[in-house]
Formats: C-alpha cells, structure tokens, sequence
C-alpha cells in the first residue's frame, strides 16, 4: 500500500513552529518514499475555528513549499459520517449513552485529558464508575426516546492494555485502568475530536500518522477507537517537543511572535532558510552537517532519523538584534550570502519595493550596478530587512547615522573633519573610479597625514553609509560611485549630530 500522511492544523490561529514541523516532516516523509501528503484542516471546534487562521495556515504552507496533494478536507464537512459512526458503535455495544447532566460532564477533549490526569494522579479513581455504563439496551433507549438527552462514550474494558510501536519513541504502552470511557459524540451531537481524527483517517487512508508527542495520550484513545470499528490503526510516529530557553514550554500565547510563521516571512527570513532549520528542529541525518537544499533532506529524512530528545528554540527575548533562535537566524545569514544571485535579486527588490526603496531603474539602466550592489552588502546581512535598514545607504540619500560609529570612527579622531573633505578634493582627480586607483590615492593621503590607512577608512564609512561596520571599503567606494563618494565625504551633517 502507498504511503499517505496528512498534516492536520486545528485553523484556531496562525501557523506555529511546533505545526509548520509536523507539516515539514510528514512533507519530507511523503516525498522521500513517493508517498502523498494530505492536508485537514481540522474544523471542528466551531468557536475557535476561523477561515482567517485557515487562510493563514495555507499561507505559510506555500512559503515554505509544502504543497499538498489531492484537495483539503475540511473535518466538519464530515461530521454527519462521525456521528453515524458513533451511532455504529452505540448500535454494537461499544459505546454507551451517558446521561448525566451536561454541567456534569467533562466534555471537551481538553477537559477530558485534565479530569484523566486529576484520576491518575489521585489513583484511586475508577474510569469505568460511570453510572450509565451498565445500563440495559432497554432502559438506555426508554430514556433516549422520552428526549433524556445524551452524550456517547466508548466503553473501554475493564481489564487490559493499547499498546503500539511508535517510529520514534519505541514501544508504548497503556493501562485501560488509565483512559476513561471517552466521550466520542456530545449531547448536542458534536462529534468529539478523537473520534473525528479517526474517521478521517480512515476514510483517507492514512498509513502513518506523523505529529506532536503532545498526542501520546490521545494515540492510545485513538487505538482504542480503531479497535472498536475493528480496524487496524496506522503506525505512528511522534515528534520531540519544542520547548522555550527556560526548557519550558513554547506557548502561541507567551511566546506569540517567536512562533508565528508570518512573523518570519514578515522579518526578512528566507523560506528555505527557515524551512531547513525547521528540519533540524528534532531531526537529523547523522552527519556533521547543517545546510540542505528541499532535494536534500527529502533525500535524507528518514524517521530513524528523530530525536527522542526535545527540542529547544534558543531566543533572547531581550535582544532585538537576535530575537529568534540564534540557530534560525544564522541560517538566514548563511543563505543570504550564499544562495545563488538571481534568486535574491527578486527578495531584495521586494524589500526595497516595501521600504519605498525601489527604483525601476535597478531592473533596467541601472541592473549591473543594483546586482553588484546587492552581492555586495548581502554578506553580513542576517535577514532580508537588513537590505532596506543597514543597506539603505546604498539606495537612499536619506539614511541614519549609528551614534556609536559617529564615536568611535569620527569624533575620536577630530582631524578627520577636515581631512575627509580634503580626501574627498584629492578624489575629484581620479578619472576612473576603481579599487586600484582609489587605494593607491587613500593609502597616499594617509600617509602624508601620518596616521593609518583604518583611521581613514573606517572615518569613510560612517560617512559614506552611516554605520562602523559593511563591506570593503574600497567596494563601498566604487559602488557608491564618485558623485555621492566625494559629496559624503564633505558632508558635515554627522559631525554636527
Ligand atoms: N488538529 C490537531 C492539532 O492541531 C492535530 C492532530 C493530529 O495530527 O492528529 O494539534
């Protein structure tokens, strides 16, 4: 049978780290075995659940390349099928009709998991005391038809265990004593979510189910679930957890913009940058190696190859300079500077275009020297931003002055004032505005003055591009061209700031 995964994001908000891996690896599995990968947006809590979050979750599917076989399916499309499954159940005698009253009842998914581990914890509870657990066909179904209303709970046996072997984590195992009767449908006839995901992934077809180890305990629910349609469940592998620095944990609420895919997009990252250091977010292929191309990891990935150990997301949420994991934000340098030129052309012309930086001559007159330029200031730039923030000086006579260089390149050394200027006389008489020439100009000039050749240079640089740190100066130079070198270089607008 061909391999079928699913990604299946619940659309209550955007698209989170800890999804946007699940999405990556079921992605990576699917195409390294010439499997398919499905997509189900899983819609089903109606008042969480907004079209806004499903169109940003596919949004950020198609920034960072995951498309998706055959259509979406969207779970609340199915949930007659859900309850005409549950009814099945019931019909067997797998399931039960719950009277207690509504306000009485754990029911929703996430108070069912509370309510478990408040059990467990106290050990003595009893899963299987409910009072309706036992009750007759015939005096379930009098109740029923004189409009009791009900919810329906799969009856777990007394005495037994699930159990399965997970790709990642090994063999597991659970004591029935442990998962309660789980609600499958609500009073209201609200399909509940363990029940859904199983129904859906049958009528997918899903092979392997690929997700967060936060649905350990629901895996064993869902076993049980498969057991009672007597089917055979999927095999299962669940990812490590992505925690905070504190190894804490990443939460959309605390950590908001740290996690949001759009925040990424937003902040200049290179989506196959940021899509490659999802990858080794709990994964690797074993090899002392950090930078691979979509071909590469499909090529690699295998499920041997996830950690059990949990991941975390290194941010210093203080520092606005490196406000991502250290890690994530490297990444995006290395690709940056190093990914092919025509292929940054369009990301640095969209950064311009949002800055109000462009110019249409960069794609025509002007297309050599914009190239040039952008190979040029790309290689200490750690996200697409920096090309409109640090490299505005290249694109913009209006551009700001770093206090600090102003310090420590200018007004320590307070004879630049007037050299610079004179620099800037002496360069009117280089015909041709070259790295050769203008060296042997500069290193004349410093010469003369008795100082170093650093002194000048770096003096230059505020100057020419308002910051202590950038390319060669003798590239800067030559870049900026002779105009706007010798205009800068008599300019006294930093010396008064
Ligand atoms: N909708 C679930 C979630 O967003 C995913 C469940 C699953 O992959 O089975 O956490």
């Amino acid at each position: 049978m061909s391999i079928r995964v699913r990604f299946a994001p619940s659309p209550t908000g955007y698209l989170h780290l800890g999804a946007a891996r699940a999405a990556l690896f079921n992605y990576l599995y699917a195409r390294s075995v010439g499997g398919k990968f499905l997509l189900r947006i899983e819609d089903t809590d109606l008042e969480r659940s907004t079209e806004e979050s499903t169109r940003s979750i596919l949004e950020g599917l198609e920034w960072l390349g995951l498309d998706y076989d055959e259509e979406i399916i969207f779970q609340s499309d199915n949930a007659e099928k859900h309850r005409q499954i549950a009814l099945k159940l019931l019909e067997e005698g797998k399931a039960y009709r719950d009277f207690t009253p509504k306000e009485d009842r754990a029911n929703t998914n996430i108070k069912q998991n509370i309510a478990d581990k408040a059990r467990q914890q106290q050990g003595e509870k009893n899963m299987r005391d409910n009072p309706f657990r036992n009750l007759s066909k015939a005096e379930s179904d009098a109740k029923a038809d004189a409009g009791e209303p009900f919810a329906i709970r799969l009856k777990v046996a007394e005495t037994g265990k699930t159990s399965f072997e997970d790709a990642v984590y090994g063999f597991q195992e659970r004591d029935y004593s442990e998962i309660e009767d789980l609600v499958l449908l609500r009073s209201d006839g609200h399909p509940l979510y363990n029940l859904a995901v199983v129904c859906d992934d049958l009528e997918m077809q899903i092979t392997d189910v690929i997700r967060g180890q936060d649905h350990l305990t629901n895996t064993h629910k869902q076993i049980l679930i498969y057991e009672a349609l007597g089917k055979t469940p999927p095999r299962f592998a669940h990812l490590p957890l992505i925690l905070a620095p504190n190894k804490g944990k990443l939460s959309k609420r605390k950590h908001g913009a740290v996690v949001s895919m759009t925040t990424y997009r937003d902040k200049g990252f290179v989506a196959p940058a940021f899509r490659n250091f999802l990858a080794l977010l709990g994964w690797s292929a074993g090899e002392e190696r950090e930078i691979y191309s979509l071909e590469e990891l499909v090529e690699k990935f295998s499920l041997e190859g996830v950690h059990r150990n949990n991941a975390v997301f290194n941010f210093h949420e203080a520092d606005e300079r490196h406000w991502t994991d250290d890690k994530a934000l490297w990444m995006n340098a290395e690709y940056i500077r190093t990914m092919p030129l025509e292929s940054l052309i369009p990301l640095g012309k969209n950064e311009l275009k949002s800055a109000k930086l462009w110019r249409d001559e960069y794609e025509d007159d002007d297309k050599v020297w914009f190239e040039k330029t952008i190979d040029l200031i790309r290689q200490r730039f750690f996200t697409l931003k920096d090309f409109s923030a640090q490299g505005r000086a290249f694109f913009s006579e209006d551009f700001d002055f770093d206090e600090k260089a102003i310090e420590k390149n200018l007004k320590k050394f307070p004879d630049l004032q007037t050299w610079l200027p004179e620099l800037a006389n002496r360069l009117e008489t280089v015909e041709d505005f070259t790295h050769d020439n203008l060296e042997a100009v500069i290193k004349k000039f410093a010469e003369e003055k008795g100082t170093k050749i650093g002194v000048i240079m770096n003096g230059a640089r505020t100057l020419l591009t308002g910051l202590a740190v950038g390319p060669s100066m003798l590239a800067v130079f030559e870049t900026l061209g002779k105009e706007k070198t010798i205009r800068r270089l008599k300019s006294q607008v930093a010396w008064n700031l």
